[in-house]
């Protein structure tokens, strides 16, 4: 079964907002178990989306459009779909009594305009709108469906989730969802993963596609069946053989982050963190900190971002801060030592480096960042050197300092 999504408004077309659903609906529609082949946008015009509208319909067994649906002259979907159909679009009492409602909710009256959200393609079943005042549209064709959605995404998923996902479910009995699982890798380059499980990527059931993130690398394996039970065993199958070559750079799987599983780790091993940063300017403290719970494992985080901070306050040697600009292995080594003595805590973790545009010293050219770690009887330091913009820079740079975090805590870092 085909599926398509149809983005309305001048607004996505030319770039001003981010089509957001039609992310969010495409992912939705491939997990249902629908083919999806094509994905359009088009501009607030009424021939124009009549067109799209036929030309959608001659392709895929479900259309679902959204915006449009508004009370001002720019929002044209019902009337395009009637075209496209032949139909009338007639009033409906029943709509426009819930039209009303929503707008006394938000304290307003309606007015003449607000009567075209009542307005629904002949034939329609409307869906409420808990969230705002148009309603939803579900149109049938010859065997076809066509869903018409608000726009705004606050109003589209509830309206999707709760009414609209259930009753396609029902439309279409025989799909086939999508199952799958992501794996998370981190030091790993994307081409050693290609030497190591190139062979599976071949595989035509369950599917294994690799992903590259900021930092890290993922392997989504999936598979389609009615049953879920045989889709999971599938992909167990799948998942437990990338295990067996590559499970020493696996540090978790769908919804993980890095940060989150560090922080179990801690927890279980009843270890304390405390971190010094430099380039990265708090982004480490923040992701660690971003996790419910991190209390119990995070006592201190410091941006020694100037030379005097990190010789005041960390106790770095005025000579190694002097020594390219700040960034060295020993600076990085010290700064770690020096947080970890100041919060008292088990493990001391850092970051110095150059995340540019300019910038840079004969030893470190920008893109150069030294992650530190500290630990009772120990310490470690790895050196980076990242190409891009500054933001990426930091970004990489930060999570380098948790995937060496995680490495030291997860298997040591002996290899
Ligand atoms: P509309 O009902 O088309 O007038 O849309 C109203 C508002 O909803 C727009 O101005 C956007 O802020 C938002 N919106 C509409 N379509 C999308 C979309 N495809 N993705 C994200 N936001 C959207
Ligand atoms: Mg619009």
């Amino acid at each position: 079964m085909k599926a398509e999504v149809l983005s309305i408004g001048t607004e996505l077309l030319l770039g001003e907002i981010l089509d957001t659903n039609a992310q969010y609906l495409s992912r939705e529609l491939q997990n249902l178990g629908f083919d999806l082949y094509h994905r359009v946008t088009v501009g607030d015009n009424v021939e124009r989306l009549t067109r799209a509208f036929e030309a959608a319909l001659a392709r895929a067994d479900l259309v679902v459009s959204t915006g449009g649906l508004g009370p001002t002259s720019d929002d044209v979907t019902c009337e395009a779909l009637a075209r496209a159909l032949g139909r009338e679009l007639v009033f409906s009492e029943e709509a426009w009594e819930m039209v009303k409602a929503r707008l006394e909710v938000r304290g307003r009256s309606p007015c003449d305009s607000d009567r075209k959200q009542a307005l629904l393609v002949s034939g329609a079943t409307f869906v409420p709108n808990r969230v705002g005042a148009a309603p939803g549209q579900v149109v049938r064709e010859g065997g076809k469906t066509i869903v018409l959605l608000p726009g705004p995404p606050r109003e589209m998923i509830p309206m999707w989730e709760e009414d609209v996902r259930p009753l396609i479910r029902r439309d279409f009995p025989g799909l086939r969802p999508l199952f799958s699982e992501d794996l998370k890798l981190v030091g790993i380059p994307e081409a050693l993963v290609q030497e190591t499980i190139g062979d599976l990527f071949q595989s035509p059931d369950p599917t294994v596609a690799p992903y590259v993130g900021l930092g890290e690398v993922r392997i989504r394996v999936a598979t389609r069946d009615s049953d879920e039970q045989r889709a999971r065993a599938r992909i167990k199958h799948v998942v437990d053989t990338i295990r067996s070559k590559l499970g020493k750079y696996i540090y978790g799987s769908d919804g993980d982050e890095l940060e989150s599983v560090v922080g179990e780790l801690l927890v279980r091993k009843g270890l304390s963190l405390a971190v010094a940063e430099s380039c990265t300017g708090g982004l480490v403290a923040h992701r660690i900190t971003s996790v419910p719970g991190a209390s119990r494992y995070f006592k201190m985080g410091l941006v020694a971002y100037g030379p005097r901070a990190k010789w005041e306050c960390l106790g770095v040697r005025k000579e190694d801060v002097e020594r390219d600009d700040a960034v060295n292995p020993e600076v990085a080594i010290s700064m770690a030592r020096g947080i970890r003595a100041m919060a008292a805590a088990d493990i001391g973790l850092s970051t110095t480096g150059f995340a540019g545009p300019s910038g840079g010293a004969p030893g470190a050219p920008v893109g150069t960042i030294y992650v530190g770690l500290v630990w009772p009887n120990g310490n470690y330091v790895e050196v980076q050197r990242y190409p891009g913009n500054r933001s990426t820079v930091i970004g990489l740079g930060a999570q380098a300092a948790l995937a060496l975090l995680w490495r030291f805590l997860a298997r040591g870092l002996e290899e």
